[in-house]
C-alpha cells in the first residue's frame, strides 16, 4: 500500500468557545485524490487550515511524511511541500499573472526550472498565457482560481489542499477546474479536495470523507460513496 503522507488523528480546533472540529481522523496516501465533503459550517475549512498551519489545534496530532507538524507555521510547511489553495483564492491582485506565478516559486532558486514551470502552467491554463501581463485583480473569478492553483503548483507541492475550487464559477469553468484537478492528480500530486459539489468531487476522488458538525461521519471509496443511499440523500440532492 502507498505511503501515508498526511495523517490527522483526533484533531480538535475551537474558535473561542465554539468547537468547530471535534476529534477528526483522516489520512491521505501518496498520489491519492481524497475529497472531504459536508454541509456548510461542518468544519472542512477549519480542518484544512489546521493541517496547513494557519490555525492552531486544540487537541490531537497531524503527521506529515511520518512526523508531527504540530506548531509549525504555513511558511515552513510550504517549504516541505504541504500547500493550500484557500477558498476565495487570495491571489496578489496588484501583481500580474506572471508575477503571481513567480511568487508561487519563492522557495525555489532554480531559475531555469521556474521558467519551465511557468511555461507548463501556461500550457495547463492557456487563459493565463493570454493574460500574462494583466493585473490579477482584474481577472474573472474562474481565471483567479486557475491562477491560484497555478501559483500553488509553482511551489512543487507534494500534497495540495484545495478549498472549494469550483465555488461561484460558471458551469464551463467548473468543468475546467475539475479537469485540471484530475490532471494534476494524474501527474502524481497528492490532493485533499474540499468541495460543495459533492457529486463531481466523488466522481474524481479515490476516497471520500463526509464531515458533519465537526466530526467525520462516513468514509469510503469515491465510487462506493456515490452509490450510498445516505450520501445520495444528504449530499447529492436525491
Ligand atoms: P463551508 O462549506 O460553509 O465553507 P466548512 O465546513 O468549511 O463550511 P468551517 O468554515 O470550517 O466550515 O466552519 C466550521 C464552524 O466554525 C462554523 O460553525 C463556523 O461558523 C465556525 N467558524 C469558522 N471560522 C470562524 C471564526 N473565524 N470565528 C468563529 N467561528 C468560526
Amino acid at each position: 500500500m502507498a505511503q501515508t503522507l498526511l495523517k490527522v488523528s483526533g484533531l480538535k480546533v475551537a474558535y473561542g468557545g465554539i468547537k468547530a472540529v471535534k476529534g477528526v481522523d483522516l489520512e491521505v496516501r501518496e498520489k491519492e485524490l481524497v475529497t472531504l465533503i459536508g454541509s456548510n459550517g461542518a468544519g472542512k475549512t477549519t480542518t484544512m487550515k489546521a493541517v496547513t498551519g494557519t490555525l492552531a489545534m486544540e487537541g490531537g496530532d497531524i503527521e506529515y511524511l511520518g512526523k508531527s507538524i504540530k506548531g509549525k507555521g504555513s511558511w515552513d510547511l510550504v517549504r516541505e511541500g504541504l500547500v493550500m489553495v484557500p477558498e476565495g483564492r487570495g491571489v496578489f491582485t496588484r501583481m500580474t499573472i506572471t508575477e503571481n506565478l513567480q511568487m508561487g516559486a519563492y522557495i525555489r532558486s532554480d531559475k531555469a526550472g521556474i521558467a519551465a514551470d511557468i511555461e507548463r502552467m501556461f500550457t495547463i491554463f492557456p487563459r493565463l498565457r493570454e493574460r500574462k501581463d494583466q493585473l490579477a485583480g482584474t481577472m474573472s473569478g474562474g481565471e483567479q482560481q486557475m491562477l491560484a492553483m497555478g501559483r500553488a503548483l509553482m511551489s512543487q507541492p507534494k500534497v495540495l489542499l484545495l478549498d472549494e475550487p469550483s465555488m461561484g464559477l460558471s458551469p464551463i469553468m467548473v468543468d475546467k477546474i475539475f479537469e485540471v484537478v484530475r490532471d494534476v492528480s494524474a501527474q502524481g500530486v497528492t490532493i485533499l479536495l474540499v468541495e460543495q459539489n459533492a457529486r463531481r468531487a466523488l466522481q474524481i476522488a479515490d476516497r471520500g470523507y463526509v464531515m458533519d458538525s465537526g466530526e467525520i461521519t462516513m468514509n469510503g471509496l469515491g465510487k462506493d460513496m456515490l452509490d450510498d443511499p445516505k450520501v445520495r440523500a444528504a449530499y447529492l440532492g436525491e
